[in-house]
C-alpha cells in the first residue's frame, strides 16, 4: 500500500509505503509523520493506493516514485482525519488553476504550526471593552427584497451592488441567519484594517459562534481556532484572504465584501485571488456566494449583465440619506495653505471641528516625503536593490524602500554632486500630519497607515477612538477610505488624486474610480449630509465626472468599451510570466534566448506579448522581465503557459514565476 504525502513546501506530493499496522487507520486527509531527507517531516496524505499491485498513484505522484526504494510512513498523528476532503479538492483546484505546486496551496490553507509540532493555546479576548448589544433593525424594503432573492436559491452567485451606506452588512448577517441549521459561513473582508466593525456586528448577532481569523493570532490561538472551525464548533469565520480555506465541512455560504479589492489577490508565492477561490469553492461544494460592493469590479458587473450572476441593486442609502456632494478641487488654480493642502479644505476641516463633526482624509502614500531631491543636480535617492525612489520617513529619519523594506540614512550633502541644497518634495501622511498639527492646532486626530498599525489589532484601537468620538479626524492611506461606518463623518477628502490616476496599468482608471467612490462613501452616513473634496492637478480627467455624479453605470459603460477594444479582461484572460535575473546583462542575454524559443510557439487565438522589462524593472536585486499571454480560453491559455515554461525548464540563471489573472502588470 502506498500513500502520497503533501508537505507545505513548493513541491508536489511524495510517495511512501504504508506499514501493515497503519493500513486500517490511515485515510486520505490523515496527518502523518514520515522520513524526509535525513530527518522527519509532517505532511498530509492526499492519495492512497490500497491495491498493492498498482505501481504508482495517479495524481501528483511526485518525482520520487521512479526507481528508488520507497520509505514507510512513520506514524499517524491524529485519531481522525485531519484535513477534510472538500479542502483537499479545493487545494487541488487551486494548484491546477494557478499553475502552482500543490504543496504551496497547502501552505496557504493550513496554519504552519500543524507541521512544526506546536501546541494549541487558549484564545485571548480581543476586546477589553464590553461587546456591543445587538439591536434588532427593521429591514428596509431594499434589504428585504435582496434577502428574498438570496434565499430563493441555495446555489449561485449573488452580486449585491449597493451604494455606500445602503446596509449591506445587515444583508450579510441575515443571509447567514437564514442558512439551514448546521450550515456554516465564511465572510471575507479585504484587509484587517476594516474588519473591526464587521466583527463587532457579527459578534453582536452571533456571539461566540464567530471566529475572527487573522494574521495577529498567536500560534497557539491559530491552532485552537482552526480546530474549532474544522470540528464544526463555530458557525461563522471572518477573515482576510486565507479564510477562504477555512476547513468547514458543511459550508452553506461565502460572502466576499468589497469584492473588487486588489488585496484579495496575493502577490507572492501562491498568487491566488481569494474572491476567485471563493467562487470556485462554492461551485465545488454547490453552495452560494454573495459578492458585495458599491463599486463592483468590471468583471463582476459584466458577469451580472450577462446573467452569470444574480444581480441585486440598491441605489438608496438607509433612511434615504443623500450621497455626499463631491467637489473636485483644482490644485493648479486653488489657493493653498501648504503644498498639499488647499485653503478650501483646511477651512472646511476647521469649521467641522467647530461643528463637532468628524472628518476623514486620505493620502495614498505613507512616510514624509517621496522625493529627497538635490536641487543642484536633480539627484534623487533610489533603493540600491529596487528600481524605486526612496521615501523619506521623518520619525525614523531614514530613507525607506516600500518594496523591499530596506533603508538608508540621509546624507547632509548630495551623494552625486556634493550639493548642499537638499529638498524634501511632495508629501506623505507624516507630512500632512505635521501640517494639520500646525494649521489646525485644536484638531485632535490619528494617523492610520502601515507604520502606525504595526502592532496587533492597533487598527481596531484607532477605529474605536473614531467611533467613540475621542478624535475628530482620521488621516491615512487607503485603509481609511474603505468600509468604515462612522455616522458623524461629514467630510471626506483625497489630498492627491493624481498618483492613483496615472499608474501604468489598464485597471488604473477603474481602481481610481473605486477608491474615490469608496472615500466619498464614508461621508454623510448619519443624520447630517456629507461633502467630499478631491484635490487634483488633473481636474478634467474623465473619472471625476462619474465620481461626482455617483454614476457607476456611466463609468462602467465607458470603461467596458475600452476593455473590449483592447480585448482586456473581462473579454480575455491574462497570464503573466515573470522572469527574474541576477544581473541586467544576464536579463538581456537570456531574454533574447527566451524570445527566440517562445516565438516558435504558435497558438490560435492566443497572443504572446514580450518578453519586455517590467515597469518596475528591479525588485530585491532581481531584474524583472515579463511575458503576457492573452486569450479567451483559460484552459488553452494555461496550456500555452505550460508549454513556455517547459521550454525554459533547463535554462540556467533565470527564475520563472507565473501569475494567472494578474491584477496589475507592474
Ligand atoms: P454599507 O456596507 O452598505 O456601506 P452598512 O452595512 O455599513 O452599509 O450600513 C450603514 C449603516 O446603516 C450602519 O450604521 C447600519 O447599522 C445602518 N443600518 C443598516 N440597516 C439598517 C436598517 N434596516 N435600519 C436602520 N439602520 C440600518
Ligand atoms: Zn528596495
Amino acid at each position: 500500500m502506498h500513500a502520497n504525502v503533501l508537505f507545505p513546501i513548493n513541491s508536489e506530493a511524495f510517495t511512501y509505503t504504508v506499514p501493515a499496522e497503519l493500513r486500517s487507520d490511515i485515510k486520505i486527509g490523515s496527518r502523518v509523520e514520515v522520513p524526509f531527507k535525513r530527518s522527519y517531516r509532517t505532511g498530509i496524505v492526499v492519495a492512497l493506493d490500497r491495491n498493492p499491485e498498482a505501481a504508482s498513484l495517479k495524481k501528483g505522484a511526485g518525482k520520487l516514485t521512479k526507481s528508488i526504494t520507497l520509505k514507510p510512513v512513520t506514524s499517524l498523528l491524529d485519531e481522525d482525519i485531519f484535513l477534510p476532503n472538500n479542502i483537499l479538492r479545493l487545494l487541488n483546484w487551486v494548484s491546477q488553476y494557478y499553475m502552482s505546486a500543490a504543496g504551496l496551496a497547502l501552505k496557504n490553507a493550513v496554519p504552519s504550526a500543524f507541521f512544526t509540532g506546536k501546541k494549541a493555546g487558549k484564545p485571548r479576548i480581543i476586546y477589553e471593552e464590553e461587546e456591543k448589544k445587538s439591536e434588532q433593525l427593521n429591514l428596509t424594503d431594499d434589504q428585504k427584497n435582496a434577502l428574498i432573492k438570496i434565499n430563493s436559491d441555495d446555489k449561485g452567485v449573488f452580486l449585491v451592488h449597493g451604494v455606500t451606506g445602503s446596509g449591506k452588512t445587515e444583508i450579510y448577517m441575515r443571509a447567514v441567519k437564514s442558512l439551514p441549521v448546521g450550515k456554516q459561513a465564511i465572510v471575507l473582508v479585504p484587509e484587517i484594517a476594516i474588519t473591526a466593525q464587521m466583527i463587532d456586528r457579527f459578534r453582536a448577532g452571533f456571539g461566540t459562534d464567530v471566529v475572527f481569523f487573522h494574521s495577529g493570532l498567536s500560534t497557539g490561538e491559530r491552532i485552537t481556532e482552526w480546530q474549532r472551525i474544522r470540528n464544526g464548533e463555530v458557525k461563522v469565520v471572518i477573515g482576510v484572504r486565507s479564510a477562504v480555506f477555512a476547513p468547514f465541512s458543511n459550508l452553506g455560504l461565502i460572502i466576499v465584501d468589497e469584492e473588487q479589492e486588489a488585496s484579495y489577490k496575493q502577490f507572492e508565492g501562491l498568487r491566488y485571488s481569494a474572491r476567485d477561490v471563493a467562487l470556485a469553492r462554492a461551485k465545488l461544494e454547490k453552495i452560494k456566494v454573495i459578492l458585495g460592493s458599491a463599486t463592483p469590479s468590471l468583471e463582476a458587473y459584466h458577469a451580472a449583465q450577462n446573467g452569470k450572476f444574480h444581480y441585486i441593486r440598491i441605489d438608496k442609502r438607509i433612511e434615504k440619506r443623500p450621497l455626499p456632494e463631491v467637489e473636485i478641487v483644482d490644485m493648479t488654480t486653488e489657493l493653498k495653505d501648504t503644498f498639499s493642502l488647499s485653503a478650501k479644505l483646511v477651512d472646511a476641516l476647521r469649521q467641522n471641528v467647530k461643528d463637532h463633526c468628524q472628518s476623514l482624509i486620505m493620502l495614498n502614500r505613507r512616510g514624509y516625503s517621496p522625493y529627497f531631491l538635490c536641487t543642484d543636480c536633480g539627484h534623487t535617492h533610489k533603493c540600491p536593490h529596487c528600481s524605486i525612489t526612496l521615501i523619506y520617513h521623518k520619525d525614523t529619519n531614514t530613507l525607506n524602500c516600500h518594496y523591499c523594506g530596506s533603508w538608508l540614512d540621509p546624507e547632509p550633502l548630495c551623494t552625486e554632486c556634493g550639493g548642499k541644497e537638499i529638498k524634501y518634495l511632495g508629501a506623505g501622511t507624516q507630512r500632512v500630519e505635521e501640517e494639520l498639527n500646525r494649521l489646525i492646532p485644536e484638531l485632535s486626530f490619528k494617523r492610520m497607515d502601515r507604520d502606525t498599525t504595526q502592532k496587533k489589532l492597533s487598527h481596531h484601537r484607532i477605529v474605536r477612538q473614531m467611533e467613540d468620538r475621542k478624535i475628530d479626524l482620521l488621516l491615512g492611506t487607503q485603509m481609511v477610505a474603505k468600509g468604515h461606518d462612522f455616522p458623524d463623518v461629514t467630510i471626506s477628502a483625497v489630498i492627491s488624486a493624481d498618483t492613483a490616476l496615472n499608474l501604468p496599468d489598464f485597471r488604473s482608471a477603474e481602481r481610481a474610480f473605486q477608491l474615490f467612490t469608496q472615500l466619498a462613501g464614508r461621508a454623510g452616513r448619519g443624520d447630517l449630509p456629507g461633502r467630499t473634496y478631491i484635490q487634483t492637478y488633473e481636474p478634467d480627467h474623465y473619472v471625476f465626472d462619474f465620481v461626482r455624479n455617483h454614476d457607476y453605470t456611466g463609468f462602467y459603460e465607458k470603461e467596458i468599451g475600452q476593455r473590449k477594444e483592447l480585448s482586456y479582461p473581462p473579454f480575455s484572460k491574462l497570464i503573466r510570466i515573470i522572469f527574474g535575473f541576477r544581473t541586467k546583462e544576464k536579463a538581456k542575454r537570456i531574454t533574447a534566448d527566451i524570445s527566440a524559443r517562445v516565438r516558435r510557439i504558435k497558438h490560435k487565438n492566443i497572443q504572446i506579448l514580450g518578453p519586455v522589462p517590467a515597469p518596475v524593472e528591479k525588485i530585491r536585486n532581481l531584474w524583472r522581465w515579463h511575458l503576457i499571454l492573452k486569450g479567451r480560453n483559460a484552459k488553452a491559455l494555461r496550456r500555452t503557459a505550460r508549454e513556455i515554461v517547459h521550454k525554459l525548464e533547463l535554462m540556467r540563471d533565470v527564475k520563472v514565476d507565473i501569475d494567472v489573472d494578474p491584477i496589475n502588470l507592474l
